[in-house]
């Protein structure tokens, strides 16, 4: 181990709190549930939409984001939903989290907000947005769900298997399936809109020319493509 990665895992363990896997569920998909437990989430507040952050690789202080499912704040347990595309440190993590595994956790802290939305929800997302429907659902059951996804019928069943009901519209460049589904869902008057930057980017500017333009928006880059760990 190189100086600076020991000085990497010394600010690490001043910062992070350690969390123990609990519990790991692997879904269709390429799917992880991985449930966390931590003396600090107990004491946390947790807000639907919030983010937690964790540290794939010792050694460094990279860390890669992810969105609380639930919070039980008695029993210091949450759940986090990850989708493994790729090779990324957070995939590989993913990939090979075993019940009894540690965790070192930063969070949770603010992002998306779902606390009090106005009205009817128009919810657009993809494959790493699937944690944030769920947790939504702790808040309203008024939404209107659109995904975009490479591959539509194995997200579709996820999310059935989920109970998450909603439209999925094959990923493409020019986004028009996604847009044209978000834009024909019934009366929105909260858009929430994550997952991929330039889906974001689209969708945000397309609402704008709503027939019903939405009256709270909420908006947030999951990732984008050739960066990593986005925040
Ligand atoms: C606030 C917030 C909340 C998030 N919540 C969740 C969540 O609950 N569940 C979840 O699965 N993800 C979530 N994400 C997205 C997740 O943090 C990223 O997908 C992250 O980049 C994964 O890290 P990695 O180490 O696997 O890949 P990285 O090393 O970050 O990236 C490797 C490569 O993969 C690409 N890439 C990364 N993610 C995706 C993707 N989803 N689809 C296609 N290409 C991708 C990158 O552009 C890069 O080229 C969230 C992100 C943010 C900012």
């Amino acid at each position: 181990m190189t100086a600076l990665e020991r000085l990497a895992d010394l600010a690490g363990g001043m910062m992070l709190d350690t969390a123990r896997v609990t519990a790991v569920t692997r879904l269709p998909g390429e799917f992880v549930r991985v449930e966390l437990a931590a003396d600090a989430f107990g004491k946390a507040t947790w807000v639907p939409g919030a983010k937690l952050q964790f540290r794939p690789r010792r050694g460094t202080l990279s860390l890669r984001t992810y969105t609380p499912v639930r919070w039980d704040a008695g029993r210091g347990v949450t759940e986090l939903l990850g989708f493994t595309h790729g090779d990324g440190p957070a995939a590989r993590w993913l990939r090979q989290v075993a019940d009894g595994d540690a965790c070192e956790v930063f969070g949770p802290r603010k992002s998306i907000d779902l606390r009090d939305p106005a009205g009817p929800v128009v919810f657009v997302g993809d494959e790493s947005s699937v944690a944030l429907a769920c947790a939504l659902r702790t808040v309203t059951a008024d939404v209107a769900h659109v995904f975009e996804a490479r591959d539509p019928a194995g997200l579709s069943e996820v999310l059935a298997g989920l109970g998450l009901d909603a439209q999925v519209a094959e990923k493409t460049a020019d986004r028009a399936e996604v847009l044209r589904l978000a834009r024909s869902a019934a009366g929105p008057a909260t858009l929430v809109v994550t997952g991929d930057a330039a889906t974001v980017h689209a969708v945000r500017r397309d609402s704008r020319t709503w027939p019903r333009v939405p009256r709270e928006v909420q908006g947030k880059a999951y990732w984008a493509a050739g960066r990593t760990g986005l925040d």
